[in-house]
């Protein structure tokens, strides 16, 4: 099937500085994929290059089939900025169906409100919105298109936990539609929550990229094995072989071993090693 995003080589360097230094990628129709990395790693000059609002240095780029740079994917691409936009005295409604007018078959403008949780602000004026609030108007702007691939920048910036829950089902709720999603983030657990993959770029270099549970082999790293002892000192060990380790201490303890946990490296701990290996 054809990948809704091909780069190969892709370099952009702004006045000597190195943003973007030989990127390969490529996201399936249907995917959502998290592009991770440090402040200043090269995320926004990437996604800007998909999206069509910078030039490349040099590289091959192909979304939904065309060069953003030539911009014939536009109307079948949804993008969501990292800065909100300012549109003042109008109402929410008014801002969705203004954008809805720009695209050749747009989703109904009411429905788009309220799946972004801004049904009881249809009414307010733009200006009167909270932080994630406008978040949510960005996110409407996004899809009013029914775009077939939608690039979020940090997405969910300034949402509280409710929000950004509700955020990512409907997010998951596009997928299932068929949409391509593409995000930066800087929410390790949003990653984890949300991208079949996610891919590491540091130093303008895409450094990994994997599934979330499998990024820097974390599946089968080794595992720490925590409990308290029969006299009620904590103890732990480090073990390629956690089921084993757990076995011998349910035959210790004949049966349940008290304030026993088995944890592998968090996504986070994978990703600040990795990023850490670079820098
Ligand atoms: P953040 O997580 O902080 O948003 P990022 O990974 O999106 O960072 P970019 O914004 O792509 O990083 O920046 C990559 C590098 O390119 C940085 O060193 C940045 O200073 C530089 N850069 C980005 N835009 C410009 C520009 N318009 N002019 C000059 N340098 C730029």
């Amino acid at each position: 099937m054809e990948s809704a995003i091909r780069v190969r080589a892709l370099r952009k360097t702004y006045q000597g500085t190195v943003a973007v230094d030989g990127v390969d990628l490529d996201v399936p129709r249907g995917e959502i994929f998290a592009l991770l990395g440090p402040n200043g790693a090269g995320k926004t000059t990437t996604v800007e290059i998909l999206e069509g609002y910078r030039k490349r240095d040099s590289g091959d780029v192909s979304v939904l089939g065309a060069d953003p740079g030539t911009a014939t994917a536009r109307d079948r691409v949804g993008i969501v900025l990292q800065g909100t936009g300012e549109f003042d005295e109008l109402t929410v409604g008014e801002v969705v169906r203004h954008f809805a007018r720009f695209y050749p078959r747009p989703d109904d403008p009411v429905a788009v409100i309220e799946r972004v949780g801004l049904k009881d602000k249809a009414r307010a004026r733009t200006h009167t919105l909270s932080g994630g609030q406008k978040r949510r108007l960005d996110v409407a702007l996004g899809i009013i298109g029914r775009p077939e691939l939608l690039f979020l920048d940090e997405p969910t910036t300034g949402f509280d936990p409710e929000a950004r829950r509700e955020f990512w089902q409907l997010i998951r709720e596009l997928r299932t539609g068929g949409t391509t999603i593409v995000l930066t983030t800087h929410y390790l657990e949003e990653a984890e929550a949300l991208a079949d993959r996610v891919g590491v770029i540091a130093r303008g270099r895409l450094i990994a990229v994997d599934s979330p549970a499998r990024l820097g082999h974390r599946e089968s790293a080794e595992a720490t094995v925590s409990w308290r002892t029969a006299e009620g000192a904590p103890a732990s060990t480090r073990t390629a072989t956690p089921t084993r380790v757990v076995s011998e201490l349910a035959a210790e303890f004949g049966g349940e071993v008290p304030a026993l946990t088995v944890s592998r490296p968090s996504l986070e701990d994978v990703y600040l090693e990795m990023i850490g290996d670079v820098a």
